[in-house]
């Protein structure tokens, strides 16, 4: 089968399109957009279209025909149209019969009420359209021009950002888009609306910058940020594989999460990314991780992502590969931007890499593969014990190309690192854009970039469930964990008068939330005190040493205190009490940190892996 994701907005200009999907919004109030799919040439006496199941990039069963509805089909179109037969296939699939007819339409309804960056949300304000759970394609076509066309008021929602190209300049009927095949179309999410538009020119091509939200956002700096990425980024590929780009970046209170695309990306942030500026680095890191993706997943993929089957789970034991890299390079890349001081990107790196996977039981129940080749069930179904049950790809995948690129950095003598694998994949993607990566090509394309012997370590790493090497690694690049707290200052107070000894807050191993004003435990880590002492999800904790606790603060308090003899807890399962002895322990997740007194050597390393200026 084809498979080509790339486009240029010059191939669509003036094309026409036996494919077309009329959208329109006289409904959106409600959340609905009505869509006209009007298919010509037809030659069969059936033709066959599917509503997607699921949007590559985020790896779970969505089921977007669940959320159709007002189904009709036509034979001819426009006012001379009449209805014609139409029977379901299976749950996405409708087999509409031509009758004789050349050209037939199927006319429905999409409910979009979902705000995330993979599903449709449409409201009296704007749109955004996530065309997987939009448009439906048709067997046998899906390598075909198809086009778009926008019905909206133009007056109310005059912005329209999207990497679908234009077909034609100033439409009478509507905003007229298209696209090279439907993996395009279906890669091309569209924000309709009032927001905001910046644009700037870098490596040659042209940059959107959308921004869509209700808050003030100051969007100059905003974009001077975004154009440092793309420097950055385009810097180490050697240029920018896209003539135009579409950054989509949604702030919306509790909002979360990316999504990658080929010539765009989706970022929804909370509101406070634009105004407190540890969060904004978060943000800017997001913005860096999505990008990345459109060379590491969109372009050098394994080989199950891409050509799709948008019906079903398209199993990949190397998302690894594309996450876990994506995730090493994110907070990198942040770093190299200059958004982030050599500290602070090694703390991030301590803290939200390396540490947090130490407070992942999981790493010790499943490999990194094997919760790859899960995701559908693991990470994007995760069940309340999940923690417990496999590690992230993100984030143990990330920490293994941390190892991995401190081990090729040594083991050149700082000749080489995971940047010149990267170059070399992407030379073999341009080689042959049509076709994946095996994981037995992508160990071999990054021995020989690197000249340094990697398989069988990168294999045990991603198949192991054993605890990853570490020092032995990280010395080379003047690196070591630390287990244990260095002893703090005495604390003082007033005229550096001693201050009262307080308990440190203990280990337990539970999560226990203050669920309207009851403490409700929603996770337990395996071996941990909490499970020792018999505690489950969704207990309710009642008293410590029979005092009642209300609040969380004063649960760590009554429990600080008891840490060597053990506490009484009381607590609530299924309409009974029981009391249990928990005791909890201190524990220390280790710190990433700098060899104090490092050699020479070691300092070279570490300076040849933190060198912002490639
Ligand atoms: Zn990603």
């Amino acid at each position: 089968m084809m498979y080509s994701i790339e486009q240029r907005d010059d191939q669509l200009l003036g094309t026409t399109a036996a494919i077309t999907y009329e959208l329109s919004f006289d409904r959106a109030p409600q959340h609905l957009v009505k869509v006209v799919m009007r298919i010509e040439g037809v030659t069969s006496p059936e033709v066959v279209v599917v509503m997607p199941s699921w949007s590559p990039g985020s790896y779970k069963i969505r089921d977007y025909a669940g959320w159709q509805g007002n189904v009709r089909a036509y034979k001819g179109s426009g006012a001379s149209r009449v209805a014609t037969t139409s029977q379901w296939r299976d749950k996405a699939a409708l087999v509409v019969s031509s009758e004789g007819a050349s050209t037939i339409e199927v006319e429905y309804v999409i409910y979009a009420h979902e705000r995330t960056v993979r599903t449709s949300h449409v409201n009296r304000f704007h749109a955004f359209l996530m065309l997987t759970s939009i448009c439906m394609y048709v067997e046998g076509r899906t390598q075909e021009i198809h086009h778009v066309l926008l019905k909206h008021d133009r007056s109310l929602w005059p912005s329209v950002s999207t990497a679908l190209s234009p077909v034609q300049s100033g439409g009478a009927t509507g905003v007229l888009l298209g696209a090279l095949n439907y993996d395009i179309l279906a890669d091309s999410p569209i924000e309709i609306g009032d927001h905001a538009v910046t644009t700037f020119t870098e490596a040659g091509a042209q940059h959107e910058v959308a921004i869509a939200t209700n808050y003030n956002v100051d969007t100059d700096w905003l974009t001077k940020q975004v154009q440092q990425i793309v420097k950055v980024e385009t810097t180490m590929f050697g240029g920018a594989p896209y003539d135009r780009y579409v950054f989509i970046i949604q702030a919306y209170p509790g909002a979360g999460g990316g999504l990658e695309h080929a010539r765009s990306s989706v970022n929804a942030v909370d509101p406070s990314a634009l105004t407190d500026k540890t969060k904004a680095v978060g943000l800017l890191s997001l913005l860096c991780h999505e990008y990345f993706h459109l060379w590491n997943v969109k372009r050098i993929r394994p080989k199950e992502l891409g050509p799709f089957d948008y019906t079903k789970e398209n199993y990949t034991s190397m998302l690894w590969l594309a996450e876990g890299l994506t995730s090493y390079y994110d907070d990198l890349l942040t770093y190299r931007c200059g958004f982030t001081t050599t500290k602070e990107y090694l703390e991030a790196l301590s803290k939200d890499h390396v540490g947090r996977l130490f407070m992942v039981p999981g790493r010790e129940a499943m490999s990194t593969r094997d919760s790859s080749f899960l995701a559908w069930l693991k990470l994007y179904m995760q069940s309340p014990d999940g923690n417990n049950r496999f590690p992230s790809y993100y984030l143990k995948g990330g920490v293994i190309f941390l190892l991995l690129d401190a081990y090729i950095i040594d083991h050149s003598d700082g000749k080489y690192s995971m940047d010149d694998a990267m170059r070399e994949m992407w030379k073999r993607y341009l080689s042959d854009p049509s076709r994946g990566m095996s994981e037995e090509e992508c160990y071999a394309i990054v021995e020989q970039a690197t000249s340094v012997q990697i398989r069988e370590r990168l294999i045990s790493w991603l198949d192991g469930t054993t605890e990853l090497p570490y020092d032995e690694i990280l010395a080379g690049v003047g690196l070591k964990l630390e287990y244990a707290d260095k002893p703090s200052e005495p604390v003082t107070f007033g005229d550096k008068r001693p201050f009262a000894s307080v308990p440190q807050a203990p280990y337990v191993g539970w999560q226990v939330a203050d669920v309207s004003g009851k403490l409700m435990i929603k996770g337990v880590d395996d071996g941990s005190p909490a499970a020792e002492a018999g505690f489950g999800i969704d207990d309710e904790i009642v008293a410590v040493d029979d005092r009642r606790v209300a609040s969380l603060a004063q649960l760590d308090h009554y429990l600080a205190a008891r840490r060597q003899q053990g506490a009484r807890v009381t607590a609530h399962c299924d309409g009974r009490i029981f009391t249990t002895t928990v005791r909890p322990i201190l524990r220390t997740i280790p710190k990433l940190v700098e060899i104090e007194n490092p050699s020479a050597r070691q300092q070279q390393m570490r300076d040849r892996w933190l060198r912002r200026n490639l």
